[in-house]
C-alpha cells in the first residue's frame, strides 16, 4: 500500500514551536501548503529566552536565512554558555565549544586532566566568560564571531520575526480557536468557533502543553521524568538594566528548592526560580526569589509544567513539535534547540520519502527525537546528583534519588577513569547534543570525585600555565557584549 502523499500542512499553534516548524518545513519544501492556527484567547507561553548553539545553526546554516534581519528583529544578545554558580567552586563555565576534551600536542593528555578546583577556565571560550567578554576583536573593529555562540532572545520578539519571515515565506497564518475531529487515519479536520472547518494532510500539533491533538485527540501515553527531575514550578521576575554589564553567558545559581536563572537582554533582566512544588510553597518560593533579587520590579508571574515526553511524537497524520510533545526545565535551555531538531527531522523526513512518508521512516523519527529528549533528562540529572552547593531537603533528595537513567555508566566511568578521552567515542551516540565535553565541563565543574587525579611534572604545568595566560590576555583584549553589538550596528557592517 502506498503512503499518503503531503501536500497541505496544518500546524495547530503560532508560539516558537509552531512558527519554527512552519517556517523550518516551508523553506524546505517550498511548493508545501502551509498554514498555521493559533488561538488569539489562548496566547502563548511567553517565557523561553535562552538558545543553545544550534540555533544559529539551524536557521543560518540549514535554513540559510539572512542574520541581518534577526538581529535587527529580534534584538538578541549573545551568549557563549553558563555560568553555574552550583558545586563546591564559587562558579564554572559551561561552554558551547569543545575544551575540556580538547587535546595539545605539548601535553600528554586532554585538558580535563589539567583543570583543578582552582582553574577558572579549561579554554579560549570559557575564558571570554570568565572575562564578561563575547569575541576577540579584528583589525577592523568588527567582532570576530565563533561558532560557540548562541543567543538570549526575548520571546515576543523572537515570535514576531519569526511571524513576520513566516509571512514572507508563504506560510498563511490564522487566528482561531480550533477543535478537533477525530478518524481512523488521525485527524480529520480542525473546527473553528466561526468560519470553515481547516482540513490538512498532516497536522504539527504544536499546541503547547494543552497538546490538543497528540495528548488529547490521540491520547498518546505520556512518560514522566520526574523519577530524574524533581522541579515543576517557575517563578519568573525581572527589572530594567541601568549600569549592569551585559554577560554573555546565562547564570544558573543553586537556590533552596531548585535554581535560578539570570537571561541577560539589552535593556532588561530576567530572572526565574525553577522550583520543586513538594519542598516550597508559591508564597516562599517568590519570597526567596525577590529577597536575592531586590531590583526585581514587575509582579513575579507563576508558570506550572511536568516534566516528561510523549510515547511517541509522529502517531498517524500529527506530528508533536515543541511543547506539546514534551517539555524540560530550561537548565540547559534546550527547549528551541529540541524545536530545531525536530523541525528538521521532519522537513528531512518528509524531503526523502517525496513527501510520503512510510512507517519505517515514522519510527525513525520516533526514535531519533526520543533519544534526543532522553539525552537532554539523563544530563540534567548529572546537574541534579551532584550539586553539593546547598544542605537543605531538596538537594539533599536530589543527591540521593536523583536517577542517571542512560548516564549511569558515563558517571561510573569518570569516577573509576576521569576525563579520559577514550570515553567520548564510546559512550555517547554520535548525536548527543552535550557530547562528551558538557559532561566533563559538569563533572569537573561539580568536583566530582575520581580515582585518577593527575598530577603533571613541572614542565606540563609550564605549558599549561602558559597556555592559561594565553587565553587570559586574548580574553582581555576581546569585546564585551555592549561594543559587540554597537558594532554590529555601525553603517557599512557586512553580514557573512
Ligand atoms: C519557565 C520556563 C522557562 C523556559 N525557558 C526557556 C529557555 O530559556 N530556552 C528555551 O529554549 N526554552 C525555554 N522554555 C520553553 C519555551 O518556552 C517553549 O518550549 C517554546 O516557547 C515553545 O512553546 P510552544 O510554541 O510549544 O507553546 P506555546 O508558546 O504555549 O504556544 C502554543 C500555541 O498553541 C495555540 N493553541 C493551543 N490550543 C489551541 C487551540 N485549541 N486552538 C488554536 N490554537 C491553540 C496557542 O494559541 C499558541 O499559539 C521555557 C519554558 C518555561 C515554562
Amino acid at each position: 500500500m502506498s503512503s499518503p502523499l503531503v501536500q497541505t500542512v496544518v500546524v495547530l499553534g503560532g508560539g516558537s514551536a509552531g512558527l519554527m516548524a512552519a517556517l523550518t518545513l516551508k523553506r524546505r519544501i517550498p511548493h508545501l501548503q502551509i498554514r498555521v492556527v493559533r488561538s488569539p484567547d489562548i496566547g502563548i507561553i511567553g517565557v523561553g529566552e535562552g538558545t543553545t548553539a544550534a540555533f544559529p545553526k539551524h536557521f543560518f546554516e540549514y535554513l540559510r536565512l539572512k542574520p541581518q534581519q534577526f538581529y535587527t528583529e529580534a534584538e538578541p544578545t549573545w551568549k557563549l554558555g553558563i555560568k553555574f554558580l552550583w558545586g563546591p567552586k564559587r562558579e564554572f563555565y559551561y561552554t558551547f565549544a569543545y575544551e575540556y576534551q580538547h587535546r595539545f600536542p605539548e601535553l600528554s593528555r586532554n585538558s580535563g586532566f589539567f583543570y583543578t578546583p582552582e582553574t577558572q577556565y579549561a579554554g579560549p571560550i570559557s575564558a571570554l566568560m570568565a572575562h564578561d567578554k563575547v569575541f576577540p576583536r579584528r583589525a577592523d573593529g568588527l567582532p570576530h564571531f565563533h561558532n560557540s555562540h548562541a543567543f538570549h532572545i526575548e520571546n515576543h520578539k523572537l515570535v514576531k520575526w519569526l511571524e513576520k519571515v513566516c509571512r514572507e515565506f508563504g506560510v498563511e497564518i490564522q487566528d482561531a480557536t480550533v477543535r478537533p475531529e477525530l478518524g481512523p487515519e488521525g485527524i480529520t479536520r480542525l473546527i473553528p468557533e466561526n468560519g470553515p472547518p481547516i482540513v490538512g494532510d498532516l497536522y504539527v500539533d504544536a499546541s503547547g502543553f494543552r497538546s490538543e491533538l497528540l495528548g488529547r485527540a490521540l491520547d498518546e501515553p505520556f512518560m514522566s521524568y520526574t523519577d530524574a527531575l524533581f522541579c515543576d514550578r517557575a517563578i519568573i521576575g525581572g527589572w530594567s538594566r541601568t549600569d549592569e554589564p551585559i554577560h554573555p553567558y546565562t547564570i544558573a545559581e543553586t537556590m533552596d528548592a531548585g535554581w535560578c536563572w539570570q537571561i541577560e537582554h539589552e535593556s532588561w533582566i530576567n530572572r526565574g526560580y525553577v522550583y520543586c512544588s513538594n519542598f516550597i510553597s508559591d508564597d516562599a518560593a517568590r519570597e526567596e526569589l525577590v529577597r536575592k533579587n531586590p531590583k526585581i520590579s514587575n509582579e513575579p508571574r507563576l508558570v506550572k509544567f511536568r516534566s516528561g515526553r510523549y510515547q511517541r511524537f509522529w502517531v498517524k497524520n500529527v506530528v508533536g513539535i515543541g511543547n506539546s510533545a514534551g517539555f524540560v526545565e530550561p537548565l540547559e535551555a534546550t527547549a528551541l534547540q529540541v524545536i530545531c531538531v525536530e523541525a528538521s527531522t521532519l522537513a528531512d523526513s518528509l524531503v526523502d520519502s517525496l513527501c510520503a512518508p512510510n512507517p519505517s521512516l515514522i519510527k525513525l523519527y520516533n526514535d531519533y527525537n526520543v533519544q534526543a529528549w532522553d539525552d537532554i533528562r539523563d544530563f540534567l540529572a548529572v546537574h541534579y546528583k551532584f550539586n553539593t552547593r546547598l544542605d537543605t531537603p531538596f538537594w539533599r533528595a536530589c543527591r540521593s534519588d536523583t536517577q542517571l537513567h542512560n548516564a549511569e555508566f558515563l558517571v561510573e566511568f569518570y569516577r573509576e577513569n576521569g576525563p579520559s578521552v577514550v570515553a567520548g567515542a564510546q559512550l555517547l551516540h554520535q548525536s548527543n547534543s552535550f557530547g562528551m565535553d558538557g559532561y566533563l565541563a559538569m563533572l569537573i565543574g561539580q568536583c566530582v570525585p575520581h580515582a585518577k587525579p593527575y598530577s603533571p611534572a613541572p614542565q606540563e604545568q609550564k605549558i599549561w600555565h602558559e597556555r592559561l595566560n594565553t587565553w587570559a590576555v586574548e580574553a582581555r583584549r576581546a569585546m564585551d557584549v555592549k561594543q559587540a553589538l554597537e558594532a554590529i550596528r555601525r553603517p557599512g557592517m557586512k553580514w557573512g
